[in-house]
C-alpha cells in the first residue's frame, strides 16, 4: 500500500547532532553502548512561554541498548530554559532535566503496519532523537511559568511589578482625569 508518509521521509545524516549512530551494536541483544554529548538545542524547543534557546546546549546521558526488536534509548537531557513569568512578565531563567526512554524498532522487520502507529522505527540503523527529545521537554514544562512559586503578579492599580516592591500600595485611586492632566503637562517641552 501507498503511504506517503514513508515516502516523504527524508534520509538521516548520521553526523548531525540529534542522530545517533546504532550500527555499532551490530543487532545483538544484550550489546550496549553509553552516549554523552552536548548538542546545540534545535528552534522551538519547548513552549511559547518557556523554552530551551535555540543554539544553547544540551547535554545528553544516554544508554543504547540493543534488543530483540530494535534499540532501546534510555537517559537524561539537560538545558537552559528562557522565558517569560504569566503573571508578571518578568524574564525566568531556569534549568530543566528530563528523562528520555524509547524502543526504536528495526525498520525492516515484518510487522504489520496497522498494528500499531506510534511506534518508533530506527532508519538504517539510525536515531533520530529530536522527536523524542521535544516530547520531553515539552511535557516537563509548566504550562503557566511563574518566576518564584509565589509570584504576586502585577499591580492593578498602575502595573509595577509587586516583587520588586512588597509595600506597594496606593493612597487612594487616580482619578482617570487628573491622570490625563498630569499626561498633558508632561508631553509639553514648555513647561
Ligand atoms: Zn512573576
Ligand atoms: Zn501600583
Amino acid at each position: 500500500m501507498f503511504d506517503p508518509e514513508v515516502i516523504s521521509l527524508s534520509k538521516l545524516d548520521p553526523r548531525a547532532p540529534l542522530v545517533l549512530d546504532t550500527r555499532e551494536l551490530g543487532r545483538r541483544p544484550g550489546s550496549q553502548r553509553e552516549v554523552s554529548r552536548s548538542v546545540p538545542a534545535p528552534a522551538d524547543l519547548g513552549i511559547e512561554v518557556l523554552h530551551v534557546p535555540e543554539g544553547s546546549s544540551v547535554d545528553l546521558d544516554l544508554r543504547l541498548e540493543a534488543v530483540m526488536e530494535g534499540v532501546l534509548v534510555t537517559g537524561t537531557a539537560r538545558a537552559a530554559l528562557e522565558g517569560e513569568c504569566v503573571r508578571c512578565l518578568g524574564p525566568i531563567a531556569d534549568e530543566i532535566e528530563v528523562d528520555l526512554q524509547e524502543l526504536y524498532v528495526y525498520d525492516d522487520l515484518d510487522t504489520d503496519p496497522d498494528e500499531d502507529d506510534e511506534v518508533s522505527t530506527l532508519q538504517d540503523d539510525l536515531v533520530d532523537l529530536e522527536p523524542l527529545l521535544r516530547d520531553a521537554v515539552v511535557l516537563a514544562l509548566p504550562f503557566q511559568p511563574l518566576c518564584q512559586p509565589d509570584c504576586p503578579g502585577l499591580c492593578v492599580e498602575c502595573g509595577a511589578r509587586l516583587a520588586d516592591d512588597p509595600d506597594h500600595g496606593h493612597e487612594a485611586p487616580v482619578d482617570p482625569r487628573w491622570a490625563a492632566l498630569a499626561e498633558l503637562q508632561q508631553d509639553d517641552p514648555n513647561t
